[in-house]
């Protein structure tokens, strides 16, 4: 688990007159096992501060730490997170299980065993159990987003980013969901930045 430190950090796309400042100079300390909501109308630049704390943006000026360390240099994989998106990016010829263990066996050198334990006992508390033979097109949307984050739980990351995870399930299941995330964050403790442009969401 980490802190995450945003100082003074700044994202321009393009040059001249043609460019778009996206972030502009924000500054934030997010503690070690913290929830933090980051809530704003679509294009107020939520999705690129995430991309940039996951490395998979620069940032143009700026420094992103994560625990104790400066990351800047550091790719995605390296810093130790978990992303879960608004359109759950689940291979979709790949079954439960593997959808959940792939991150594991591509990212870390578990035995095959310790990777089966770990995605079957998550599954079983996402309440997927049953699911984990089936491809994500047999599954509903609710089903489908329970994978996705977990997948991102099985991961046991530094930090979970979620950008709009619920924005593609109806409202009576986002209810649900926003609830178990919740608890879910409360259980596992891990420092998790959220994203919605959502107002009861980011409350609730
Ligand atoms: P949000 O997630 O809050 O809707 P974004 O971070 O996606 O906002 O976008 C913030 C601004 O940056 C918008 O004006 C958007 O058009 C612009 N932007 C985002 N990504 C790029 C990019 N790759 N190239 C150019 N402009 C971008
Ligand atoms: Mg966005």
């Amino acid at each position: 688990m980490a802190s995450i430190t945003i100082d003074d950090v700044t994202k321009e796309f393009g040059e001249g007159s043609e460019s778009v400042v996206a972030v502009d100079d924000v500054s934030l300390d997010i503690k070690d096992g913290e929830f933090v909501v980051f809530v704003g109308p679509s294009g107020s630049g939520k999705s690129t501060l995430m991309r940039i704390v996951a490395g998979l943006e620069t940032q143009t000026e700026g420094d992103i730490e994560i625990g104790d360390a400066i990351v800047n240099q550091l790719g995605p994989r390296a810093r130790d997170i978990a992303m879960v998106f608004q359109n759950y990016a689940l291979y979709p010829n790949m079954t439960v299980e593997e959808n959940m263990s792939f991150g594991l066996k591509m990212s870390t050198d578990m035995s095959d065993d310790a990777i089966e334990e770990s995605v079957t006992s998550t599954a079983q508390m996402m309440d997927i159990g049953e699911l984990l033979d089936n491809k994500p097109g047999e599954l509903s949307g609710g089903q489908q987003q329970r994978v996705a984050l977990g997948r991102a739980i099985v991961r046991d990351p530094n930090v979970f980013l979620m950008d709009e995870p619920l924005s593609n399930l109806d409202a009576k299941l986002r209810a649900e969901m926003r609830t178990e995330i919740n608890r879910l964050q409360n259980d596992l403790g891990v420092t998790t930045l959220y994203v919605t442009h959502d107002q009861t969401e980011a409350m609730t």
